[in-house]
């Protein structure tokens, strides 16, 4: 089965963040089959879904958040305080957000 693969070469990627870019480029797949995947995978307890708010300024994932309904309104960096930038505070509504896949151990 497609996943167990995925299971064996999965040290080659971050296991704590797996887009279904990775997955898709891994197996050659459509997106919305990588996508089915990592879904069917989150039901065998085997992924969970996250989304991550990354930083307008440092470009980092500053928090993830199961889902949407989690994410605050306003979101604090401390990359960005602790490199004395401008603003350490954003309005997470223009944000990027990335939604990626952890394995569970
Ligand atoms: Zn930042």
């Amino acid at each position: 089965m497609l996943l167990q693969k995925y299971l064996q070469t999965i040290d080659n990627i971050d296991p704590g963040k797996i887009y279904v870019e990775n997955v898709r480029s891994l197996y050659n797949l459509p997106r919305f089959a990588a996508r089915l995947m990592c879904e069917m995978a989150v039901q065998e307890h085997i992924f969970t879904k996250k989304i991550g708010v990354v930083c307008p300024n440092c470009n980092r994932i500053i928090e993830e958040f199961d889902n949407i309904n989690q994410i605050p309104e306003t979101i604090y960096c401390h990359i960005c305080d602790a490199e004395d930038a401008e603003q350490n505070t954003y309005k997470t509504e223009n944000l990027k957000k990335e939604e990626y896949y952890k394995l569970l151990r």
